[in-house]
C-alpha cells in the first residue's frame, strides 16, 4: 500500500498521461486541418501511447490496493502555427512529463517504496526515448525548412507508424 502522499501523485498522473493523449489528439487535428495526414497519424498513435501509460499507471494502483480517483482533464493548446511548433510544443511537454516521473521517483525512493521505484524504472527509459524522438523529427523538419516535396516525404513517413502495446510481461 502507498502512503497517502504517494497515492496522490499517481492518481495525479494518470491524469497528466490523459491530458497527454488529448494534448496529442489536438495535435492530429491541427495537423488533418493542414492536410498532413502522415504527422497527424504520428500523434494520434502517440495519443494511444499515451493511453497506455495512463492504463499502465491506473492497473499499477490497483494492483497495490490503492484507490484510483480520475481527475478532470483540461482543456489543451487547439492552435499552432506550423508543423515544427507542433513537434517543439510536444517535445516541451515531454520534458514536462519526465520532471513529473522523476518527481514521483524522487518521492518513492524518500519513503523507500521499492515496489513503486521499480515501477517507475519503465517509465524513465521510456522518457529518454519519447524526448528522444520528438527532437529526432524537429531536427529533421529544421533541415526540411521550406522545401515541400521533403515535407511530404516525411509526412508519408510518419503515416506508416502504428500503435503496438509492449507485450513484455517484465514491462507491465
Ligand atoms: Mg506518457
Amino acid at each position: 500500500m502507498f502512503s497517502e502522499r504517494l497515492l496522490k501523485e499517481l492518481n495525479q498522473q494518470i491524469k497528466h498521461e490523459f491530458y497527454s493523449a488529448h494534448f496529442y489528439l489536438a495535435m492530429a487535428a491541427y495537423l488533418v486541418s493542414e492536410d498532413l495526414d502522415g504527422f497527424a497519424n504520428f500523434f494520434k498513435v502517440q495519443a494511444e501511447e499515451e493511453k497506455f501509460h495512463a492504463m499502465k499507471f491506473f492497473d499499477f494502483v490497483n494492483e497495490m490496493d490503492g484507490r484510483v480517483i480520475l481527475y478532470g482533464i483540461d482543456e489543451p493548446l487547439n492552435e499552432f502555427n506550423s508543423v515544427l511548433d507542433v513537434f517543439q510544443k510536444a517535445y516541451l511537454h515531454e520534458k514536462k512529463v519526465t520532471q513529473m516521473i522523476y518527481n514521483l521517483m524522487d518521492i518513492a525512493t524518500e519513503e523507500k517504496d521499492y515496489k513503486t521505484t521499480s515501477f517507475l524504472k519503465w517509465f524513465i527509459d521510456e522518457q529518454v526515448e519519447e524526448e528522444a524522438m520528438m527532437k529526432s523529427i524537429i531536427k529533421k523538419l529544421e533541415r526540411i525548412g521550406d522545401n515541400s516535396s521533403a515535407l511530404y516525404m516525411l509526412d508519408t513517413e510518419l503515416g506508416q507508424r502504428t500503435f503496438t502495446p509492449p507485450t513484455d510481461q517484465t514491462q507491465k
